[in-house]
């Protein structure tokens, strides 16, 4: 139902994530989930409150390169842990979270499911890091392989993905909302300003069918055939 995205040079990534996420909370969800990148992907997620994920969440420093988070109002699968975003592929090469809903998710399993992939959820979401994966060990790029995994989906979706070893954050859009907020030492992108006002107010949203490439040094915005778009710099106007 809400998703939070951030990387930057400032640290913080899952201060970040976790304010995004209550920023969120006024959309109504069933579960909550973050991912951290570093060298490796650090997963956790709940069924429950946002609260509830903060306790989930280890004792110490959890900080990163860039990060994902997500609130769930479930549509394909029961609220639980397992259930909730973000997902992954076999090999925790790649953390996605989704909002919306995969149409053609059923016959997408199957393929995957036939070519040896396990899956650990219920949702129509987990297909997303496994064609990530997919691509990935056919030679593909991170950025190709997010590219060729959403342009696979057909229905609803606002999709952010983070790999592993990797600062960027990976995004796209179709019929669910995102927007992206330049900051002062990062950037983010959520469903909606109130999950980052706190840091920007400077904004740019997607529109149906563009990809954004969000990196610590800038973003880039492309269409769905891969040609950079010319973005407008909104202010938002927030009187919290
Ligand atoms: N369809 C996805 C699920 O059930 C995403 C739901 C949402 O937008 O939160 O997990």
């Amino acid at each position: 139902c809400g998703i939070i995205g951030y990387t930057g040079t400032g640290g913080g990534v899952l201060d970040v994530l976790m304010t995004g996420l209550s920023g969120l909370e006024y959309r109504g969800y069933d579960s909550a989930g973050v991912a951290v990148a570093n060298a490796s992907l650090s997963v956790h997620k709940r069924q429950g409150e946002v609260s509830a994920l903060e306790d989930a969440l280890p004792d110490g420093d959890l900080d990163g390169l860039a990060g994902i988070g997500h609130t769930r109002w479930s549509t394909h699968g029961p609220p639980s842990d397992a259930n909730a975003h973000p997902h992954t592929d076999c090999e925790d090469q790649v953390a996605v979270v989704h909002n919306g809903i995969i149409e053609n998710y059923q016959e997408l399993r199957g393929d995957l499911e036939a070519s040896g992939h396990d899956f650990a959820s219920e949702t129509d979401t987990e297909v997303i890091p496994h064609l990530i994966e997919s691509a990935l060990s056919e030679g593909a790029d991170r950025e190709e392989a997010f590219r060729e995994a959403v342009h696979q989906l057909e229905g609803s979706y606002a999709v952010a993905a983070v790999f592993d070893g990797n600062e960027t954050v990976y995004a796209a859009r179709n019929e669910s909302p995102l927007v992206l907020g330049l900051g002062e030492d990062g950037h983010y992108l959520a469903s909606d300003v109130p999950a980052f006002i706190e840091f920007t107010d400077q904004v740019v949203y997607l529109e149906d069918g563009q990809f954004a490439r969000v990196n610590p040094s800038g973003i880039v915005v492309t269409d769905a055939q891969g040609a950079v778009v010319e973005t407008a710099v909104e202010t938002i106007e927030w009187d919290p």
